[in-house]
Parts: C-alpha cells; structure tokens; sequence
C-alpha cells in the first residue's frame, strides 16, 4: 500500500534581498508500507529539505504531498504534532533529537505516550534496538555515537510510526557502526510494517538496505528503480558517477573524470538539464530543454 506519495514538489527557501533557491524543483517519489527507500545524492541537493517538507517542517511552494491518504500541511510552530502524523525523523547528529539532560528511559517513554502504548517499556524498546535492559537511567551523553543512534531509533520507534525517515543518520558514526545502524532500522521498519526513507550520500549501505532506490540531483529526482537493477545498470549518466565514486574496497577509490566539478549554485541553476556542465555525454538538447522523465530523467533514456 503506498504511504507517501510526493508529487512535482517544489521548496523554494527565501530570504530578503537575495534570489529564492530552489532546493526541491520538481521531485516525486513514492514510498510503501514495508518498503525501504534509499533517497541519495551529494550534499546540498535537498534530500533534508524533501525530508523536511513531508514532515510538514517546511512549506511546499507548490506540488502535493500525500501521506496515508491525506494531505501534509505546515505545522507552523507547533512542531511537537509532528509524531501525531505517524512520521518519526532520525537525524545525523542524535544530540539534535535527544535532550542532554534528560534520562533515555524517560525520553523513549514519551514516544510511547504519543502512540497510547502502556504495555511497552522503553527496556523493551532498548533491547529491540541492541542496548542492554537497565540502560533507562542514563544520560545521552553516557553512550557512544552509535549508541546514541540507536536510542534516537528507539524514541523514534516508540511513537508507532507508520513511515520512518532516517535524515543521515549514519553519517557522523564510525565505519563499524554504520552498516549496523542501516541495517537494525531497516530491520524494525520493515517488521512494524512502517515504510522507510533512507537519505544518504553513501550508496555501498542503501544498497544494502533499501528496496529501492531514488538519485537526487540539485533538487530533483534524476533516476528510480528497484535497487538490485539500478545498481547493476545506472542509466542516468549522474547515477553512473556517483556509483563510480564509491570508495573500492581497499580504500583506493576516487572521484572518476566525469564528476569532475563542484554542484552548481541551486539559487541559479544551469537551464536544460542540470547535469549538463557536468555531464561526460551532453549533447545540444540537453543545454536547451530540461529532460522531465521518469523513471531516468535524461534525453538519452526519453521515453518512446
Ligand atoms: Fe547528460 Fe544530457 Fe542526460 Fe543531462 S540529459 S544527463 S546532459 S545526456
Ligand atoms: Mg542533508
């Protein structure tokens, strides 16, 4: 059953005296009850700000956002509503989730008081994400990072939610601890029967973990599939770099040529195709007309 629907979405950041940037200019995707969507692409392309925007944090300038079956409004200041959306964020940095001074236990356990739930404890919750019962008394700061992650996880979990999005949220650990993380939340989503939105820039570990996979580039969704095709045939030519900029496994891996150069200002992107100064195969259609297909958003793959 599909779960979140986000349709031609448009987030446009403004602030006085400077031009409006469009951080999301255009994207769609879907994501299923017990499907886990890996939403990548580099830094800066607006993954946060879609993630955002279906949380209601941020106001869409225009475009829909459905999720289970109504729309997703602002929430204007009174931001704690957000968990009574069904929607529980993870972020990168645990600290910005968890209070410093207040007890783990007392802080799961306000999850569970938003989904009405008096039969779990927030040992229970400890031990389904790998800490130790006993664990309830302590301080965020008394854990590790990896720890802290998945108390940040189980606060999330507490609350019921019927679709998971993880902003990053393996990025500030050790490599030990990532493909962990990744995989207890894919895990727990999947077994709540809640949908996942995974955001982050490291393909090796959405490639483990999620179902499918959407590439996001300087705001829009450049290429979708099932993970296992994507990955053995990238078609948009930015998938393809980014797959070959994935580290090789003895730790010599580079940028190849052809992702030569830096993201283009999204406050003034390249006409046609954004990839175009960037692209290793532009061709004269592609500085003239932006190629708005699915699922590979590129003249090379236009649909018949
Ligand atoms: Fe490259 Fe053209 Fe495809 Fe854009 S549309 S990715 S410039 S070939
Ligand atoms: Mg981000």
């Amino acid at each position: 059953m599909t779960l979140l629907t986000v349709d031609d979405l448009v987030v446009e950041h403004r602030t006085p005296g400077r031009p409006a940037v469009r951080a999301v200019a255009g994207a769609g995707l879907t994501v299923s009850s017990g499907e886990v969507v890996g939403l990548v692409g580099e830094s800066g392309c607006g993954k946060s700000t879609l993630a955002r925007a279906v949380c209601g944090l941020v106001p869409a300038t225009s475009g829909n956002i459905t999720f289970q079956g109504g729309p997703v409004r602002p929430l204007g200041l009174r931001r704690r509503h957000r968990s009574l959306l069904g929607i529980q964020m993870v972020f990168q940095d645990p600290y910005s989730s968890l209070n410093p001074r207040r007890k783990i236990g007392a802080q799961i356990a306000d999850g569970l008081a938003v989904a009405g739930d008096t039969t779990t404890t927030p040992a229970d919750l400890l031990e389904r994400v790998g800490l130790p019962r006993g664990f309830e008394g302590r301080h965020p700061h008394e854990f590790s990072g990896g720890q802290r992650q998945r108390i940040a996880i189980a606060r999330a979990l507490a609350a019921r939610p019927a679709l998971l999005i993880g902003d990053e949220p393996i990025s500030a650990l050790d490599a030990s601890a990532q493909a962990k993380v990744a995989t207890l939340m894919r895990e727990l989503a999947v077994s709540s029967g809640a949908g996942l939105l995974f955001i982050s820039h490291d393909l090796s570990v959405v490639r483990i973990i999620a179902d499918r996979i959407a590439v996001m580039y300087l705001g829009k969704i450049v290429e979708t599939g099932p993970t296992a095709e994507v990955w053995a045939n990238p078609r948009h030519p930015y998938t393809k770099a980014l797959l070959g900029a994935i580290p090789a496994a003895d730790g010599a891996g580079h940028l190849p040529a052809e992702l030569a150069g830096d993201v283009p200002d999204p406050a003034d992107p390249p006409g046609g195709c954004r990839f175009h100064p960037r692209c290793p195969v532009a061709m004269d259609v592609c500085r003239a007309k932006e190629p708005d297909f699915t699922p590979v958003a590129c003249w090379l793959h236009e649909p018949a």
